[in-house]
């Protein structure tokens, strides 16, 4: 059953465009173009995205519920909870999502830059994932 977390609106489910690098369902929410643009992002349990690079700009996870985790490549995972605050460096490969047994939600804040793009990477293996 749908569980949102977070005060935020969950919004709908991922476009195709996005879902297509995510294992399990999560729903997006653009909040404001304004500034860096902030969406609100939910994580069923157990979801999580694929491995990736912000370009040039980065991006800030600000935890608003539930449980999840954030992992740069190299690096063990952190576990994050409301009120976590993740400042993701450019060129930095990292995943973030829900843990398996809770909810997960953050919004991200895109940071801009001239020229920024994301790059989308390989799966966070079931091996990798169950490992936390
Ligand atoms: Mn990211």
């Amino acid at each position: 059953m749908k569980e949102n977390p977070s005060v935020f609106p969950m919004g709908k489910e991922l476009p195709e465009t996005f879902s297509k690098y995510f294992i399990g369902q999560a729903y997006l929410q653009p909040l404001t173009e304004k500034g860096g643009p902030i969406s609100n992002v939910t994580f069923e349990p157990g979801c999580r995205n694929n491995w990736h690079i912000h370009h040039k700009g980065g991006q800030i996870l600000l935890v608003t519920g539930g449980r999840g985790w954030y992992q740069a490549w190299g690096q063990p995972a952190q576990e994050l909870h409301p009120g976590d605050v993740v400042n993701i460096p450019p060129e930095v490969k990292h995943w973030h999502g829900a843990a398996a047994d809770s909810w997960f939600s953050h919004l991200a804040v895109e940071v801009t830059a001239e020229g920024a793009s994301n790059e989308w990477l390989e799966p966070v293996t079931d091996e990798q994932y169950e490992k936390l």
